[in-house]
């Protein structure tokens, strides 16, 4: 592509999306990292993200995650998210909002789990329910009961905290899209972490074309992909959506037809 912008073509029939804060932060779900991120804004809450700093901060955790999944849920998808919905693409995603579910995506890889889902303090038993997103430091507080109802252990949001493996059916999933992939798009994500990082390369190594779409891309980021566009995703992504559905494609605004 030398002239105008990347856009996808008929060409791409597997495309698969990587989406990081970036594509919910207009929902007023706050980006983490960076200066304005939630962890430098609130660095008691990210202490409470560290797993080995349980349980005693699970009062935080169903506090923070509990506030982000009402967030999410009351203001619903975002142009971005219905856009890679409606194109059919599968994502792997580093949010934990379910927003892509949302909007209507089947195959979702949630490489950081979910705040709408509430699990089992210990990680040998399986119990997993969906909560109701509300306000509070307790899990009745969002729906779900304090105790396991299977073992009787303490109940918490099913989000990966920093220091826990990432799901690995999700990680699995993640890769084999990845790898299947031919166009790989990243959307607001730094594509600097893992496991961004390395996913975008393995598409790449498959014979994909990679393209990350940030308003702000960071340094470093021409070197991960073939393309990179300095726009807003929630004008791209419903402008490549339009381009191959011909969604307003009608006769009378195409001047090559009369
Ligand atoms: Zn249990």
């Amino acid at each position: 592509m030398t002239a105008g912008r990347f856009h996808p073509g008929p060409e791409h029939q597997e495309i698969v999306f990587l989406t990081g804060s970036g594509i919910s932060a207009r929902t007023g779900l706050g980006t983490f990292r960076g200066p304005q991120g939630l962890w430098a804004l609130e660095p008691e809450t990210e202490r409470a993200m560290h797993a080995h700093l349980l349980p005693g901060t699970l009062p935080q955790l169903w506090s923070v995650w509990g506030r982000m999944a009402r967030i999410a849920t009351s203001h619903g998808p975002t142009p971005g998210h219905r856009a890679i919905a409606r194109l059919g693409a599968p994502v792997i995603t580093q949010n934990i909002d379910g927003l892509h579910q949302a909007a209507g995506s089947e195959i979702v890889a949630e490489l950081h789990g979910s705040a709408l889902f509430a699990v089992c303090l210990d990680p040998r038993c399986d119990w997993r329910a969906p909560l109701e997103p509300g306000e509070g430091e307790y899990p009745e507080d969002h729906g779900v009961p304090s105790s396991c109802p299977r073992c009787g252990a303490p109940t918490r949001p099913d989000v990966v905290l920093f220091d826990e493996q990432l799901p690995p059916d999700a990680l699995d999933l993640a890769m084999r899209l990845a790898q299947r992939a031919d166009l790989f798009v990243a959307v607001g994500t730094s594509g600097v972490v893992f496991p961004a990082a390395q996913l975008a390369p393995l598409a790449r190594a498959h014979g994909a074309t990679t393209v990350l779409v940030d308003i702000d891309p960071p340094p470093g980021s021409s070197a991960l992909f073939d393309h990179v566009l300095a726009e807003d995703a929630h004008e791209v992504l419903p402008d490549w959506e339009r381009r191959l559905h011909r969604v307003g494609g009608t006769s009378f605004l195409d001047p090559f037809l009369s």
